[in-house]
């Protein structure tokens, strides 16, 4: 972006401390960890539309660890020692925001447990072994038979007890109104400029000079940072929500078959989302689009397994998509970008990001204020890293 002579004075950068870009879970998780730890700095967030406006307004609002099915995947590609440091991370994340006074039942908050469900028995079996690693860490999962499944047709899985379920956007103003950082809402970053003293942050509403920047905007950064895009890659998500049911449904569930995930909401409604892989190839980029036939299938599930919930044919209320960023191997990003110095990326937590960026965060603050490596989350091993 230019400026006219006209826009030389809104163009003085304001001297600030820290810019953090974004107003998602992760922008406003940073800004509560950098606050927290440097409490005298100044910190201003920028958020081009309104906080909560990217996934983290759109999201189904599993606080989770993933399904079982999930864990096993990670056991099977990252080994056994690394998929249960993973799962004590996105515990830890859990804990850490009941622990802070964030998570509550002002963010219609309750720990559930959740349901990893299969139609194949075979497929029941064969996470067998998973579960057995994760009860001799000490995590609490019971197998659940095809009569004890919460919902019909399912041949059985599994009780997590670990997980529960929020109000996602209540929580970011939870992590707001904790935090105290100004943002300016309505208002784009263009680029980010490093200098002899710092960053020049350009944005909608003038430029600031900042010691530090975190970059926050997930599937939206390779758009306006190239530099990402072998970090990040941008898919969409759909899900929709339905008229209160008329009976409870007992806690989460994955359905593992459809990737397909459901819970009830304070008000009875029942909100489902998930069958991506149908689309795959389509379900990517940033635009906010309805998939016809995703939305079918979700429908098609609504009927073959929720019925029992309702008098009546389940009827559906709002139908939503949300963009969000995937890293190549499917970890959470924390580190520094190799070509800003000063720069700070967190996000692409691939589709788990209520379940990992308040700790993403933690680690992240610790990087920034002391030069703390994050551990398994580090950007370093990632291509296009200095250090990669
Ligand atoms: C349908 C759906 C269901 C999901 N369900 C769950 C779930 O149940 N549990 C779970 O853990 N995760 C779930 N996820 C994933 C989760 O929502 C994301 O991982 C998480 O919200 C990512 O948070 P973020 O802050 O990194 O990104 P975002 O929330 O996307 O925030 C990025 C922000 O940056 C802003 N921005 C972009 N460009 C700029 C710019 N140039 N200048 C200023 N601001 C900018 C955007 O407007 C946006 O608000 C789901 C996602 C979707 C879409």
């Amino acid at each position: 972006m230019t400026y006219s002579i006209w826009h030389q004075r809104r163009c003085q950068a304001q001297q600030i401390d820290v810019a953090i870009i974004g107003g998602g879970i992760s922008g406003l998780s940073a800004a509560y960890w950098l606050q927290k730890h440097a409490p005298g700095r100044r910190i201003a967030g920028f958020e081009r539309g309104e906080i909560g406006s990217g996934a983290s307004g759109r999201n189904a609002g599993f606080m989770t660890c993933g399904s079982i099915a999930h864990f096993d995947r990670q056991r099977t590609n990252l080994g056994a020692e690394t998929a249960l440091e993973l799962w004590s991370m996105t515990a830890e994340n859990h804990r850490l925001l009941v622990s802070e006074g964030l998570l509550n039942s002002a963010c219609d908050y309750a720990k559930t447990g959740a349901f990893s469900l299969s139609r194949a028995s075979t497929r029941v079996e064969s996470l067998r072994e998973a579960v057995e690693v994760l009860r001799t860490h000490g995590a609490t999962v019971r197998h659940v038979s095809a009569g004890e499944a919460p919902l019909p047709e399912f041949a059985g899985g599994y009780w997590y007890e670990g997980d529960g379920q929020l109000d996602p956007l209540r929580l970011l103003g939870a992590l707001r109104e904790a935090s105290n950082v100004a943002w300016h809402q309505g208002t784009r970053v263009h680029q980010i400029q490093p200098t002899s003293d710092g960053v020049t942050v350009e944005t909608d509403g003038g430029a600031y000079k900042a010691t530090n920047v975190i970059v926050a905007t997930n599937a939206y950064a390779p758009e306006w940072l190239p530099e990402l895009a072998p970090w990040v890659r941008p898919v969409r998500a759909q899900a929709l929500v339905t008229a209160p049911a008329t009976r409870p449904l007992r806690a989460p569930v994955y359905a593992l078959d459809d990737w397909a995930y459901l819970r009830q909401d304070a008000h009875g409604r029942i909100i489902l989302g998930g069958f991506r892989p149908l689309a795959a190839d389509e379900e990517v980029g940033t635009r906010d689009l309805l998939h016809p036939r995703v939305h079918a299938a979700l429908d098609a599930f609504l009927d073959r397994h929720c019925r029992d919930l309702f008098d009546e044919a389940p009827r559906v209320q709002r139908r939503w998509s949300g963009a969000l960023g995937y890293a190549p191997d499917a970890l959470p990003i924390v580190g520094e970008l190799a070509d800003h110095p000063g720069c700070f990326f967190i996000g692409a937590h691939s589709g788990h990001g209520m379940g990992w960026a308040f700790v993403a965060a933690q680690r992240l603050a610790a990087l920034v204020l002391h030069g703390t490596r994050p551990g398994l989350l580090d950007a370093r091993r990632l291509p296009g890293h200095e250090g990669g």
